[in-house]
């Protein structure tokens, strides 16, 4: 995206309508009843005339249908949108359309519908890949939908994105690890982790309060979610998002009850790598009492020390360092990061190795 200058995402939210079901984490009933949302193509000539009136020229823009499924949207409501959407592409105010949707409102027909009107990119809403955790969370379909649902996608010539929720009812760490490996299988070209959030006025508040369900810590949402990065990242799939933020609907709202949730979540996760490939770096020195330099591109620093400094003042607890300072690299080093004590270079690592020596680091932990 970079040499095409910035990135506009025109949202346009299609609402409950096309969806069948209740998953149990979702309130986008409660939303459609409230609100007065129609999906049709006058409301989204209106959303997208409107945030055209504030795009420069050289803005890469992309019309995103999300909430619902959009797929599963009654054929002529879809048409219509589609039909708005392509329209704003060919006349090049919109570049790239993109919407999400379940794995079980895919099939040939549905996609070559999108094809028709020019989609490019549909995110599946996978969830899970564990049977049990499907069925728990009431999502309506199975891993095997998912499966066949990717692969026609990507037959099609589209762009697959996966979207994932660590975290729901009935999953482990290790069913969650399962869902990312086999996502991976798949080969979708981008993914968004969501760990699930309980959020007002759904199932899961009511499973919260009965006690039939517990929501990952913090801490827990971040390991497994530093897990899945890495695994992506080195499977060279694009981890788009992390975590619910402040455009999104239901943060907005300001409905989520409980859960994982931290508006800086992305950042959290960066850190724990960070961390992790200190860790690794200075394992075997005696650094009891010392100060170490961290030399590294001035964008890492705030990554390396951790919101609050939580890196810097887990480090010197753990390795009983006295002092840790940070120096700015040249551009010439950027991406790489150097350890030194007073005297020497202690190691140093790189940006890209951070996924592996993240999981490196989980596999040590684990034998
Ligand atoms: S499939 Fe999507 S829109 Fe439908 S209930 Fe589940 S999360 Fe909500």
């Amino acid at each position: 995206m970079d040499k095409m200058g910035k990135m506009k995402i025109i949202p346009v939210f299609v609402p409950h309508v096309g969806c069948p079901n209740d998953c149990v984490f979702c309130n986008q009933k409660r939303i459609t009843g409230k609100g007065t949302v129609s999906a049709n193509a006058e409301y989204v000539v209106n959303i997208v005339d409107e945030c055209i009136k504030t795009i420069n020229k050289d803005t890469f823009t992309e019309l995103a249908f999300f909430g619902g499924s959009f797929t599963a949207i009654d054929l002529r409501v879809q048409e219509e949108l589609l039909k708005i959407g392509k329209h704003y592409k060919d006349m090049g105010v919109v570049h790239r359309m993109r919407c999400s949707t379940r794995p079980d409102a895919i099939n040939e027909d549905i996609l070559e519908l999108q094809k028709k009107y020019g989609m490019d990119v549909i995110e599946l809403g996978i969830q899970s890949l564990d049977d049990d955790v499907l069925r728990r969370s009431n999502r309506g379909h199975t891993p095997t939908d998912s499966k066949n649902a990717s692969r026609l996608i990507k037959e099609h010539g589209f762009i697959l994105g996966h979207q994932i929720m660590p975290g729901l009812p009935g999953s482990t760490t290790k069913t969650d690890m399962k869902t990312c490996d086999v996502s991976i299988s798949m080969e979708p070209d981008m993914v968004r982790i969501y760990p699930t959030l309980i959020i007002k006025d759904t199932d899961l508040e009511q499973m919260y309060y009965e006690g039939s369900y517990t929501p990952l810590t913090l801490n827990e949402a971040v390991d497994i979610s530093a897990y899945m990065y890495s695994n992506y990242s080195i499977n060279n799939i694009n981890v788009i998002r992390m975590g619910l933020q402040g455009t999104d609907t239901i943060n907005e709202r300001g409905d989520v009850i409980a859960g994982p949730f931290h508006p800086a979540f992305r950042q959290l996760v960066e850190e724990k790598l960070y961390l992790s490939s200190v860790l690794m770096t200075l394992k075997g020195f005696d650094l009891k009492g010392k100060d170490i330099y961290i030399c590294a591109d001035k964008k890492l620093i705030s990554s390396i020390a951790g919101q609050r400094r939580s890196n810097i003042n887990n480090l010197k607890a753990i390795l009983s360092i006295r002092n840790i300072f940070f120096r700015e690299s040249t551009s010439a080093e950027e991406g790489l990061i150097t350890i030194y004590n007073e005297q020497n270079k202690l190691g140093s690592f790189e940006r890209k190795e951070i996924f592996n020596n993240y999981l490196r680091q989980q596999g040590e932990k684990c034998i």
